[in-house]
C-alpha cells in the first residue's frame, strides 16, 4: 500500500476519535521512522512515551518472539514466570511491596482508585470515599478517570461520571490542606503534569502533599503513566521528589510498546485488594510482561543517567535558539514542554512538514518525548528541523 491509501482505509472504516497528522507509519528504527514512501521522520513522540527503548531495537524484539513463541497468555487462574520476575524487580528498583498489572494507563488509575477506597471503607467505613486530583490533571478516558481528570473539557456528553471527585489547584499548598477533607481516601496526582502542559509541581508543594495525606491517613497516589519507566531520568519521578506514595500507577513505556500497564502499592496497603476485589483477562499477560523485562533491563544504570544528560542538553539547545515565539522552556529527563506563543498545533503541523514528530499539550506546549535510547545524532537531527521551524513561526 502507498500512503494514501492507507489514509484512505483508516478514514473510511475507523471511527473519526482522533485528528490524525497526515502521516502512514510503515517502519522505523532507533527514534527515526518512514512512512509508506520512504520518507523519513526524526519522532520526539516516541508514539506517546510509549517505544521507550526506541524502534527495531532487537533486544526488545527477540524477548518479545521468544516468549510468544513459549506462551502468549493462560489467564490469572494459573502462575507464569514473567509476570512475577517482573513485579519483584519492580518492588526491588522502588521499594514498593505489591504489584498489580493491567493493560493501559486508564485502568491501571481505575485500579488505584478501588484500592483507595477500599483501603479506607476497610478501616473507617461508609462516608470517606472522595479522591482529590489537581486543576489541569489527565488521569485517561474511561468515566471515572474522566471524572478524575481536572479539566472540564472532558466533562461533556457522558453523564453521569462517577461521584466523588473533587479538585484543587496544583501548587496552593493552603488550598490542598483544605480540599483533603475527612471524607477523603485519596490524593491522585502527576508529579509533572503531562497531558497538561508538562508542568512540574513545586517541590514544597509535593512534600506537603506527602505529609498531610500521611498525617491524615490519606492514601497518596502518583499517577506515573506517563513519567515512570526512566522517561524522567529515574525509573520512577518521586523518586527524584524525595517522597514515596502509598500507590503508583504506570502504563505507556513500561513494554516499550506493547500494552500493559499497572500500580504499585506500599506496605500501608499492599494487601488491601485480596481474591475476588480486582482482575483483568489480559492483566501480567507474558508477552507484555517480557518486554517489560528487557524494558526494565535496558533502562539501568548508565542509560538512566543518560536519560539526564539528554534532557538536559535537548533543553539547554532548544533554550539557546533564541525562537521568538518560544516563552518557555521546562520538564526533566525526556519530558520537555516549550511554551509557544504561536497556536501550538501548527507548530506540530511545520514540524511534521519537515520530517519530524512532535506532541502538543495544554492550550501553548509542544510536548517532546523522544524515545530514552534515541542518539545524540537523532537528537541533533530534530533539533535542527525544531529551530528553523521556531524560528519561523
Ligand atoms: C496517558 C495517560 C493516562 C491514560 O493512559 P491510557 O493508557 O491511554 O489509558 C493516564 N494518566 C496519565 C498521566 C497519562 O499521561
Amino acid at each position: 500500500m502507498n500512503n494514501s491509501e492507507v489514509i484512505r482505509l483508516t478514514d473510511e472504516n475507523i471511527m473519526q476519535t482522533y485528528s490524525r497528522f497526515p502521516v502512514a507509519v510503515k517502519e522505523g528504527k532507533g527514534a527515526t521512522l518512514w512512512d509508506f514512501e520512504g520518507n523519513k521522520y526524526i519522532d520526539f513522540t516516541s508514539g506517546i512515551g510509549v517505544c521507550s527503548v526506541g524502534y527495531g531495537n532487537e533486544k526488545w524484539a527477540e524477548a518479545v518472539y521468544r516468549q510468544a513463541l513459549k506462551l502468549q497468555h493462560v489467564s490469572n487462574l494459573y502462575y507464569t514466570e514473567p509476570a512475577a520476575q517482573l513485579a519483584k524487580q519492580l518492588k526491588e528498583r522502588t521499594g514498593m511491596s505489591r504489584v498489580f498489572f493491567s493493560n493501559s494507563g486508564a485502568e491501571a488509575n481505575e485500579g488505584a482508585i478501588k484500592l483507595a477506597r477500599k483501603y479506607s471503607y476497610d478501616r473507617y467505613g461508609e462516608g470517606r470515599s472522595a479522591v482529590v486530583t489537581l486543576v489541569q490533571s489527565f488521569h485517561g478516558r474511561t468515566v471515572t478517570t474522566l471524572a478524575a481528570t481536572g479539566q472540564d473539557v472532558f466533562h461533556n456528553y457522558f453523564f453521569p461520571f462517577t461521584e466523588g471527585f473533587r479538585y484543587t489547584p496544583a501548587n496552593d499548598i493552603e488550598a490542598l490542606d483544605k480540599a483533603l477533607g475527612r471524607d477523603v481516601c485519596a490524593l491522585m496526582i502527576e508529579l509533572i503534569q503531562g497531558e497538561g502542559g508538562v508542568l512540574p509541581l513545586d517541590r514544597e508543594f509535593v512534600e506537603a502533599a506527602a505529609r498531610l495525606c500521611a498525617e491524615r491517613d490519606i492514601l497518596l497516589i502518583t499517577d506515573e503513566v506517563q513519567t515512570g519507566v526512566g522517561r524522567t531520568g529515574t525509573l520512577f519521578c518521586f523518586m527524584q521528589y524525595g517522597i514515596k506514595p502509598d500507590v503508583c500507577s504506570f502504563a505507556k513505556g513500561i513494554a516499550g510498546g506493547l500494552p500493559f500497564g499497572g500500580f504499585m502499592a506500599g506496605e500501608k496497603c499492599a494487601d488491601v485488594l485480596g481474591a475476588g476485589t480486582h482482575a483483568s483477562t489480559f492483566g501480567g499477560n507474558p508477552v507484555c510482561a517480557a518486554a517489560a523485562l528487557t524494558v526494565l533491563d535496558i533502562l539501568s544504570g548508565e542509560e538512566l543517567e543518560k536519560v539526564k544528560e539528554k534532557g538536559v542538553y535537548l533543553r539547554k539547545r532548544i533554550a539557546e535558539m533564541n525562537a521568538g515565539c518560544v516563552t518557555a522552556v521546562r520538564g526533566m529527563g525526556m519530558m520537555t514542554g516549550i511554551g509557544v506563543k504561536t497556536p501550538h498545533k501548527e507548530i506540530a503541523s511545520k514540524c511534521v512538514e519537515n520530517g519530524l514528530l512532535v506532541l502538543t499539550a495544554g492550550k501553548d506546549t509542544v510536548r517532546l518525548l523522544p524515545p530514552l535510547t534515541i542518539s545524540y545524532e537523532e537528537l541533533d537531527e530534530g533539533l535542527g528541523i525544531l529551530r528553523d521551524v521556531l524560528k519561523k513561526a
